[in-house]
């Protein structure tokens, strides 16, 4: 499963930008601290004994960075993964000062001195609390549903968020709106998509940036995490469809197949 971490550059799963301007971690980084990001790799992986890669202080709160990480950090609209170093409570976080590097530091000031006594080198089991990763996965797969269904019926993608009970896709209209219209077309769309059981994969193909296929739909650069397969969509609704200003705001709401919501 694991790439050797420490040293020698790496050529494939470059960085990019991804539809909405973020950027996109490699999955192997090069340069002397790389950091394989496994939860690029495997949605479902919810725990992993690896080596603590690097480890500081950002102010007065400590940081610890895994050799192989599950944590997704936020971005994209995603929320970041929560779980635990041992018993540790944690949260991901990226740093612009530490930018290569997907951290995790204490999810509350308790945690912080635990963390603290980590050091580079030391062998930990990290987990992350996998319910909330599946229905943050969910949430975001149906994202890129909602843009490919939208952008065939004249909606230009704008912006997103992928936070559970916030859940939006922000479009620029190309004409006249018809909410109901919209909400009808996209929700029958999706179950249809969801029906179909299609596969999602996510990968990084040549030394380009990672993607995001969903078969005969879609092909967007990515850094979230997917369900495997459509079929794993459950209770999926269009919520509502709104203008705000210069913007059609399409609200939705999805859980993750076998999760109590
Ligand atoms: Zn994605």
């Amino acid at each position: 499963m694991t790439a050797k971490s420490r040293g020698g550059a790496r050529t494939n799963g470059r960085p990019g930008t991804s539809l909405d301007g973020r950027d996109i971690p490699a999955v192997f980084p090069g340069g002397l601290m790389s950091q394989t990001q496994i939860y690029l790799l495997d949605t479902y992986r919810g725990e992993i004994t690896t080596r603590i890669l690097s480890s500081g202080k950002e102010g007065a709160r400590p940081w610890i960075a895994l050799e192989d990480n599950i944590f997704h950090p936020q971005g994209g609209g995603q929320p970041s993964d929560r779980g635990w170093i041992g018993t540790i409570p944690v949260v991901a976080q990226r740093l612009p000062t530490i930018a290569d590097l997907v951290l995790v530091t204490a999810a509350d000031d308790t945690a912080q001195t635990a963390l603290a006594h980590l050091t580079e080198g030391t062998t930990v089991t990290a987990t992350i609390d996998l319910p909330q990763r599946l229905a943050n996965a969910a949430l975001h797969t149906a994202g890129h549903l909602i843009n490919a269904t939208a952008g065939r019926r004249g909606l230009t993608y704008a912006g997103c968020n992928h936070f559970p009970g916030q859940a939006r896709v922000e479009f620029q209209p190309s004409g006249p709106v018809d909410s109901a219209a919209i909400q009808r077309d996209i929700e029958s769309a999706i179950r249809d998509l969801i029906a179909d059981d299609r596969p999602v994969h996510a990968s990084a193909s040549g030394d380009g940036p990672r993607t995001l296929v969903i078969d005969g739909l879609c092909e967007d650069s990515c850094a979230g995490t997917h369900v495997a397969r459509l079929g794993l969509l459950s209770d999926f609704q269009i919520r509502s469809v709104k203008v705000k200003g210069d913007r059609v705001r399409v609200g939705y709401d999805v859980a993750h197949a076998g999760l109590v919501a």
